[in-house]
């Protein structure tokens, strides 16, 4: 076996410690960075919550986890009771737990590394945005810290301005009856850099009722600590998210979107780090044998991401929706999709069963690449919105929560690439918007829209003068190596 820059490590590299907020779709852009960051000569140590870490044992196998000399896992506790179940856990009781919890075990975990003659000395840390204590130990250490936030932009932008929603009385709502009587269509015209946008496009944490919010309260913290590290990373590109970065960059330190990561991982040649993987959920392969099987943008592919759960009777409106399209479909059902227990009517089945593929947690991003896929029925997840975009696939967008409705709203409003299922799911919606996407004109402009962006992704990112490439490269080279 040929040696490569995986099989060694010296005292004399950089050395970026890597820590992810534990959810997939956190994990998953993460993990693309620090193999970037690889590839640029550091080593890297990532971090993993010792829960996650077990479960990526069991999706992916110990050897996706044994790391090479120069790119090692590390793992601290979450602070929450063990648990064995393969399942998402909760948004606001994890916030918390890692806020009041985590900062000590990662503390403990830079002096052992600082300690270790195997390794060399930690030089920067590259920091999920939500996990902001760790800004805490790198100016103990006194090294470079950088947040990447993997979210839209346009999402952190809303986030940003929590401090003006509480202070102008729009946050949080009075009664529950805010939440239906007309008040969330109230429009926003003070936010820089979104010309108008309405109350209910914002990230969904500020519908609260609650003034002692969890995630209310995460969220001003978050914020509040941004404005001090030494930069921000974003999964995004100055072609898609223009305006928006340029707000942000007069409320931040350096911005550098660098994104699509999934594009600027082309550079990338090591094939030993292919290996290295990051599904929490065993992957289902099958269902990209059987999109071979079908002729080109002729499937719609439906997938909620990793958190989104739904009632059994939207479930149900889904699953009516797509038969009567009368649309090729592969639909993935995470097991916890669902919180009660469910099983699709036997005449559904029945119906679609030559056309409609049922499957587990599958290698999305290999899907949306996939030729045969035509359009993405998504709750609109960043990540999941970015990798379609690269992919040229237009999208109908059931966003679910936090930032997925602003997600939603740039796709459909500012991207022309999306349709919303507007109010309640219902069969009648989901069949109607099904086939304006994959038969209608409406389908033709929004397809046309994607693939302009893919095009506008690729330059960003694959061409040596791209804006994504000249970020990336410039926010190694200023920020964690520190040499102007
Ligand atoms: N994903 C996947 N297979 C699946 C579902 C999701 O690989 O069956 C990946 C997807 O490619 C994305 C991530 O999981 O990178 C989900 O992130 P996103 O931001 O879209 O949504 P979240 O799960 O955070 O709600």
């Amino acid at each position: 076996k040929k040696m490569n820059s995986l099989d060694i490590t010296t005292v004399e590299k950089p050395h970026a410690v890597c820590i992810p907020y534990p959810a997939q779709g956190h994990i998953t852009p993460m993990l693309k960075l620090a193999k970037v960051l690889h590839f640029k000569g550091f080593h890297i140590t990532f971090v993993n919550t010792e829960f996650n870490h077990k479960r990526l044992l069991k999706s992916r196998g110990a050897d996706s986890l044994n790391g090479f000399p120069s790119f090692r896992f590390e793992t601290i506790p979450d602070g929450l009771p063990e648990s064995d179940v393969d399942a998402t856990q909760d948004t606001p009781t994890l916030c918390e737990s890692l806020r009041k919890t985590c900062l000590v075990p990662f503390r403990n975990l830079l002096a052992k590394l600082n300690h270790s003659r195997h390794v060399p000395p930690v030089s920067c840390i590259v920091s999920d945005g939500v996990m902001s204590f760790t800004l805490i130990a790198s100016e103990e250490l006194g090294i470079p810290e950088v947040f990447f936030w993997t979210i839209s932009a346009c999402g952190l932008l809303c986030y940003l301005h929590n401090g003006q929603l509480v202070k102008k009385g729009l946050v949080p709502l009075k009664d529950s009856s805010y939440m239906t009587n007309g008040y969330l269509e109230t429009a926003i015209d003070w936010l820089p850099g979104i010309k108008e946008i309405l109350l209910r496009d914002f990230p969904s944490f500020f519908r609260t009722i609650d003034p002692h919010d969890i995630m209310l309260q995460v969220l001003q913290e978050e914020c509040g600590r941004a404005k001090h590290a030494s930069a921000i990373i974003l999964n995004t590109f100055e072609a898609l998210e223009h305006d928006v970065l340029e707000a942000l960059s007069s409320m931040l330190p350096p911005v550098y979107p660098i994104g699509p990561l999934t594009l600027l991982l082309n550079h990338v040649t090591d094939e030993d780090l292919k290996t290295i993987g990051s599904n929490l959920w065993k992957e289902d392969r099958e269902c990209l044998k059987w999109l071979d099987t079908n002729e080109p943008k002729s499937v719609i592919y439906v997938n909620f991401g990793s958190i989104t759960v739904m009632t059994n009777h939207q479930l149900i409106e889904f699953a009516w929706g797509l038969a009567n399209s009368g649309k090729t479909f592969l639909w993935v059902i995470r097991p916890d999709l669902v919180d009660e227990n469910t099983i699709l009517p036997y005449e559904f089945v029945l119906e679609t069963k030559d056309r409609g593929q049922l499957s587990g947690w599958c290698p999305q991003e290999e899907v949306l690449a996939h030729p045969a896929i035509g359009g993405f029925l998504t709750h609109s997840g960043w990540n999941s919105t970015i990798e379609s975009l690269c992919n040229g696939v237009p999208m109908i967008c059931w966003p679910f929560f936090a930032e997925q409705p602003t997600n939603c709203r740039f796709c459909c409003k500012e991207w022309g690439v999306g349709m919303q299922i507007e109010g309640d799911v219902t069969r009648d919606r989901v069949e109607r918007l099904v086939r304006e996407l994959m038969e209608g004109q409406k389908g033709k402009e929004l397809t046309m829209k994607a693939l302009e962006w893919k095009k506008l992704a690729e330059d960003a990112t694959i061409l040596k003068e791209g804006s994504s490439f000249l970020n990336y490269d410039n926010m190694v080279r200023q920020v964690l190596l520190s040499d102007n």
